[in-house]
């Protein structure tokens, strides 16, 4: 199967999952079709194509950092590339949440709307940890419980110094590195075969998400949900694009149609971890970032880096203050940026996650977290956009790193046939 032919498909089982789960939605709770079909039939196949991703996110990116950062070799180097992806995410948070502040400040989502008349609904507040108790756990106690439980960060750091004692070792462990360098041909296989499943998997999910919250819920809320759709477009479209034009001087649109299937796969998963296989397949095979830069940076960027998560805060942010007609000055919106960005990095990217992180900005201003409750019902299709946006940041930055350090595969780039078409 040609790449672009998976791709058409992904993009056509979205369509259609998007109109059959419109369909679907006007069935009652209690009829055949809604037992059947969607909580039966389609969350089955849903459920097995996400796990199936999940379950390679693990061994993916512990194994590949371990070969990456054996391969970098040079602690200076290690050092350097991680100054530079973590000033990248946090550089292209803040302008993502500019954008958002900015917008939001046009369109003013919350002006006019009366409390009374929105839902009321309980939410319950989330907790956050103090920013040196984050940088703590990053190192585990117990690196096999970390791998049990899919903590990424600690994942990165035990992995990176698995690869420098490798690395430093030589020879000594030559069987070692070998080991891991198979491991890693192994799962890169696993994951191009399962996502020979994905139209199956990203209909089903579709499908079920729209027969589940129908097309209304768009319209309640519109100005909102308008304002953080259009600041995600802006951001995807000046900032990415621009920067892969200006800084990496590579066309933005050959990236784009390239890296398509992954911004699908993120949608009907809205989750940038579950992603993770995907992405670093895709950088990897399809866009030429070498491995060494890509292992480290991709599951790196789906912790700390979501513009997208950002935009919704920003945006979110605004329309609760307006609604509870709460003045926000200049120095609120500088700790909106702070408390996002560094709210970020301790989450992991999993569904949902952007509300519990707002949670924790909107109490940092004084905001009423009950808010909260007005955008819940909406969340999940919003969610499902950000993390488009949150994966594509990834992969860009990830690409313009690559160029600076000389890792990148221009002949790869330039290349219409991926790798996963010669499997099938
Ligand atoms: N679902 C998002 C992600 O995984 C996080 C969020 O905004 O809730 O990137």
């Amino acid at each position: 199967m040609k790449k672009s032919n998976l791709t058409l498909k992904i993009l056509l089982a979205m369509f259609f999952g998007l109109v059959l789960g419109g369909i679907l939605y006007n069935f009652n709770e209690t009829s055949f079709v809604d037992k059947v079909i969607v909580n039966g039939v389609l969350d089955l196949l849903g459920g097995i194509f996400i796990n199936s991703i999940k379950m390679m996110v693990v061994p993916l990116v512990f194994v590949s950092l371990v070969c990456g950062s054996a391969a970098i070799g040079d602690i200076k180097k290690l050092g350097r590339v991680g100054g530079k992806t973590v000033l990248f995410y946090i550089t292209t948070t803040a302008i993502a949440i500019s954008i958002a502040f900015g917008l939001a400040s046009i369109t003013n989502p919350g002006k006019g709307l009366i409390l009374e008349n929105l839902a009321k609904a309980e939410y319950k507040v989330g907790t956050a940890d103090s920013f040196f108790n984050i940088l703590k756990n990053i190192v585990s106690t117990n690196p096999i419980k970390s791998l049990a439980e899919g903590n990424m960060l600690q994942i990165i750091v035990f992995a990176i110094l698995v690869g420098i004692g490798i690395s430093v070792l030589g020879s000594k462990v030559e069987k070692v590195k070998n080991l891991f360098e198979e491991l890693n041909v192994l799962v890169l296989k696993l994951v191009e075969i399962i996502m020979l499943f994905a139209p199956i998997g990203v209909f089903a999910l579709i499908t079920k998400t729209f027969a589940t919250l129908g097309y209304g819920a768009m319209f309640n809320l519109g100005k909102y949900m308008l304002t953080v759709v259009f600041a995600l477009i802006i951001h995807f479209t000046v900032t990415y694009l621009g920067m892969l034009t200006v800084l990496g001087r590579l066309n933005p649109f050959k990236f784009m149609r390239k890296f398509m299937k992954v911004i699908t796969v993120a949608f009907s998963t809205a989750s940038s971890n579950a992603t993770i296989p995907v992405t670093l397949e895709t950088v990897q095979d399809d866009l030429g970032v070498s491995k060494g830069i890509s292992s480290f940076t991709i599951p790196l960027g789906a912790t700390i880096n979501m513009d997208g998560t950002a935009i919704m805060q920003g945006v979110a942010t605004v329309f609760i203050a307006q609604i509870y007609n709460i003045p926000l000055d200049l120095g609120d919106f500088v700790t909106v940026v702070m408390t996002a960005t560094l709210a970020s990095i301790g989450t992991a990217g999993v569904p949902g996650v952007g509300l519990i992180m707002l949670s924790m900005v909107l109490t940092q201003i004084g905001v009423p977290v009950e808010g909260i409750a007005l955008i819940i019902g909406i969340d999940r299709i919003l969610d499902m956009c950000r993390t488009a946006i949150n994966v594509t940041g990834d992969a860009v930055c990830t690409t313009i790193i690559a160029k600076t350090e000389g890792e990148f595969d221009n002949e790869v780039f330039e290349n219409e046939v991926s790798k996963i078409s010669q499997i099938a």
